[in-house]
């Protein structure tokens, strides 16, 4: 061995030709929240788990080693959309119907506070029996009983004043996955009536009135291209919600893309990694979907920076009927179980499920 190293032939090579390193991109991103797009594609191909690595300790540094509960109530699986994905679209005649009462939703938040949920996520298919009124004086009365409550809507696109109405009756928040922010992608999985522009149109609307609000999309829809998924990230950048739920699209039988392929596990965790160094404080669940999808889903999901889970509270007699896609999971337990199960999933994997709201705090 050579006592001294020749230096000099080191500092004549220019360092510059060479491409940047993986783990320098996600240094990159990490110190500067954004990246060209060329920068974005390799990243979103990475197989380097240093990618999780930032991501989670970003997480921790904000949210220390708290997971955040939503507890979803899937009160309507009417719908009278027809998007070509779902399971609950109104052309699919297999679906067996249902809606539950004021008072049935009423139940599922008793049984939800006593373990611990401090979120109720109202959800379901876009079904005009919900009128304001009633939808009103359903917030109205879970905000009265559960006043240290949140409440989170999903129930698809209204009109400005509809949303208002619900706000002003004292939701917090609402979910409505932006699905794709590309144009052509979204004519392709949706019927015409149905546009991208509408739906970014009301992300807007919700924001401006003061909803804390959550965008997203699924992961592997069909004709989904990796530039769609770049669109799709400065979408976000630019609406700057405070949640984004991403998920993999998993195929339903009774659906148009029954024969598609469900999305990548990897390419959805890279995609909430990414997210998480872009927006350090957002709230991002690790979803039903990516638990359906592989057994450890939704703790890959925490530990590629996903800090959010939402165990089902909805009456156990429905469902088996609420199916957006194949084979979801935790279909048959009761909401204690869930939470029991979820609860020790995290502790395994050094997480702790908080009892509170569980709002956004600021960037750092
Ligand atoms: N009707 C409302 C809320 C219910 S659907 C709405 O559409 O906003 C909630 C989400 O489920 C959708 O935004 C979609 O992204 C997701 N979803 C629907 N079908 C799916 C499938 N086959 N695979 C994975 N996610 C799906
Ligand atoms: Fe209806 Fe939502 Fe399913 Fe579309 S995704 S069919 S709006 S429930």
């Amino acid at each position: 061995m050579p006592s001294t190293c020749n230096i000099e032939i080191f500092t004549t090579v220019d360092f510059s030709i060479f491409p940047i390193s993986m783990r320098e991109l996600i240094d990159k991103l990490e110190s500067t929240q954004i990246l060209p797009k060329e920068e974005f594609a390799e990243l979103l191909l990475c197989n380097d788990d240093y990618l999780f690595e930032r991501a989670r300790f970003k997480a921790q540094e904000i949210y220390g080693n708290k997971i955040f509960m939503r507890g979803l109530i899937e009160f309507t699986n009417h719908c009278k959309n027809d998007c070509y994905y779902c399971g609950l679209r109104a052309g699919n005649a297999h679906a067996q119907r249902y809606r539950l009462t004021k008072q049935q939703i009423l139940e599922c938040c008793k049984q939800g506070y006593p373990l611990g949920f401090r979120t109720f996520v109202l959800q379901g298919g876009e079904d005009p029996h919900y009128t304001d009124d009633i939808l009103v004086e359903i917030v109205r009365e879970i905000k009265a009983e559960y006043p240290d409550c949140a409440i989170t809507l999903s129930i698809g696109e209204r009109d400005y004043k509809s949303y208002e109405r619900l706000f002003n009756a004292g939701t917090d928040r609402y979910l409505l996955r932006h699905e794709t922010a590309n144009d052509e992608h979204y004519g392709t999985l949706h019927p015409s009536k149905m546009s991208s522009a509408n739906r970014k149109k009301c992300l807007h609307d919700l924001k401006k009135i003061g909803y804390q609000v959550g965008c997203g999309f699924m992961v592997g829809s069909p004709n989904q291209t990796i530039e769609h998924i770049i669109d799709d990230l400065m979408f976000i950048k630019e609406l700057e919600p405070q949640m984004v739920g991403i998920g993999p699209f998993i195929p339903h039988s009774d659906t148009p893309f029954k024969d598609k392929k469900a999305g990548s596990l990897r390419l959805t965790l890279n995609i909430l990694a990414i997210l998480r160094l872009m927006q350090p404080n957002l709230l991002m669940p690790a979803t039903t979907a990516l638990g359906t999808l592989d057994a450890q889903g939704r703790e890959l999901g925490v530990r590629a920076g996903a800090n959010v889970v939402m165990p089902n509270l909805s009456p156990p007699d429905v469902r088996k009927k609420y199916l957006l896609y194949d084979n979801k999971i935790c279909t048959g337990d009761e909401a204690a179980e869930c939470v029991t199960c979820m609860q020790g999933r995290m502790k395994k994997i050094g997480y702790e499920i908080a009892i509170t709201r569980g709002d956004a705090l600021m960037n750092l």
